[in-house]
């Protein structure tokens, strides 16, 4: 039932080749294939001169008959062009030829960006799936990278029974000043993971009072971020923690709030990742 396409990739070593690489997932047809986009494994092939794993980042259809999800999975880098794209794929349904939602119109579509947000919509939308992560994902524990030096600033890494989620860390410019060193940008990044454990798409703590006290208490004291709540809330965790006296002049509802939460148990532990253990991402 799958589809897979030809694309061409260059690999770290020099060498180049071409790979297929899929673009039609019938999730109930491949359930192999779903576990591999929980794992992390899929789109992978290796290399055929130094065995490394590569990946390519390629649009893909995701359909699962039992929850009636039609999903077109973009490419990250392609979010700026949402409403673009909604229209050339939901409303012309293009993409793949021969796979029209002609006659399925009890379907529910969805557009999203990378692996990531195509897993944030499954932890919704599959029951099932929801039902045999959900747990696991909030009870293991997460690990934190955190890198040296200018490279990307890391990340938060969850792992459930059989999904892998890694979510970046952050340190925008707007929040540049307020880190003086490479031991106060540690300090940041550390802070800012403790945010994004208690909150974020795949797997939050916030309930549905707290979230909407939250995104009620982000309308009122806009903050940096204001498309993106988690990582609004991740960047606001860090520089309460940061500075607290200086946080709470600029948001005293924002404190509020986060004092309220900082009796909340959160059984899901943060620990520093061994780097030795670091997967390798390429392509
Ligand atoms: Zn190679």
């Amino acid at each position: 039932m799958a589809m897979k396409a030809k694309y061409e990739i260059r690999c770290s070593c020099g060498t180049k080749f071409t790979g297929d690489f899929y673009e039609y997932v019938f999730a109930e047809y491949d359930p192999e294939l779903k576990d591999s986009i929980l794992s992390g494994e899929f789109n992978r092939i290796p290399c055929p001169s130094c065995d490394q794993r590569l990946h390519i980042e390629n649009r893909f259809l995701y359909r699962d008959e039992k929850n009636k999800l039609w999903v077109w999975v973009c490419k990250k880098g392609e979010e700026s062009q949402r409403d673009e794209l909604a229209e050339e794929l939901i409303e012309k349904n293009t993409m793949i030829e021969g796979h029209f939602l002609d006659d399925k119109e009890d379907y529910r579509r969805f557009l999203v960006f990378g692996r990531d947000g195509l897993i944030e919509l499954l932890l919704k939308e599959d029951q099932a799936l929801k039902r045999s992560e959900g747990r696991s994902l909030k009870n293991n524990p997460a690990l934190r990278l955190i890198m040296e030096g200018n490279k990307d600033p890391g990340y938060l890494f969850l792992s459930g029974k059989n999904i892998k989620i890694s979510l970046p860390l952050r340190l925008t410019e707007a929040h540049k000043h307020l880190v003086t060193g490479p031991e106060e940008k540690k300090k940041w990044l550390l802070y800012y993971s403790q945010g994004l454990n208690i909150h974020n798409p795949c797997s939050s703590f916030l309930n549905k009072r707290l979230r909407v006290k939250w995104n009620r208490i982000r309308e009122k004291e806009p903050g940096n971020d204001m498309e993106n709540e988690f990582d609004d809330f991740a960047e606001s965790w860090a520089g309460y923690r940061m500075d607290i006296k200086r946080f709470k002049a600029l948001y005293p509802e924002r404190r509020e709030f986060f004092d309220g939460l900082k009796n909340m148990k959160i059984p899901r532990k943060l620990r520093a990742m061994n780097t030795r253990l670091i997967p390798q991402e390429s392509g």
